[in-house]
């Protein structure tokens, strides 16, 4: 008989939200967009997390 599969139900925990520096090479510093989602499931607690990361130089993005 197989294992019940989980039917994931997440629920969000938290975000967080991180400007990474990245070497500039003599020019002006780049600097990345990062966010970190986390989320658990109601039902059987498995933890998960969604990253998000886009180039520094271009605008805030809409999930930041
Ligand atoms: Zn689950």
């Amino acid at each position: 008989m197989p294992d019940k599969q989980c039917e994931h139900k997440f629920k969000h925990i938290s975000s967080s939200r991180e400007e990474g520096v990245r070497p500039s090479f003599g020019m002006s510093p780049a600097r990345d967009w990062k966010r970190t989602d986390h989320f658990y499931c109601e039902k059987c607690l498995k933890m998960d997390k969604v990253t998000q990361t886009e180039d520094g130089w271009k605008k805030k993005p809409d999930w930041f």
